[in-house]
């Protein structure tokens, strides 16, 4: 494997790991906490990024405007936890059932997002 390539693997397994969506700053300060030596540069994480999402191995998600985060392309449907203290993003399992109540009579709903705001569990200890 080139080493272009184990850093993109590095990059990959950061986020199968991660309990959220990461943003390229994110992950290249759990990148560097890990492992030092990897010697791993900001603009390796951000071309890495875009080869994922290229590829179709990665998606990327704006939950707050102007703030880009990552995560893998393969996960089942699920929502988003924003905590309003660290700014970390936390995937949140299942839906909501019976959306369609919500929308106007004749509408039509094609997706919908849902994104929960508060503290998460080590947020609101500290
Ligand atoms: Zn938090
Ligand atoms: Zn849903």
């Amino acid at each position: 494997m080139s080493r272009s390539s184990k850093k993109h693997e590095l990059v990959l397994q950061t986020l199968t790991a991660s309990s959220g969506p990461m943003s390229a700053n994110e992950i290249w300060e759990r990148l560097r906490s890990i492992n030092d030596r990897q010697n791993i540069g900001i603009a390796t994480v951000y071309r890495s990024l875009s080869r994922g999402v290229e590829e179709g191995q990665l998606i990327s998600v704006e939950l707050e405007s102007g703030s880009i985060r990552y995560e893998m392309a393969n996960l089942d449907h699920h929502h988003h936890f924003l905590c309003s203290d660290c700014s970390r993003a936390f995937d949140v399992e299942g839906c909501v059932r019976n959306l369609e109540k919500l929308l106007p009579s004749g509408f039509e709903m094609t997706k919908h997002e849902i994104l929960l705001y508060g503290r998460c569990a080590e947020c609101r200890v500290a």
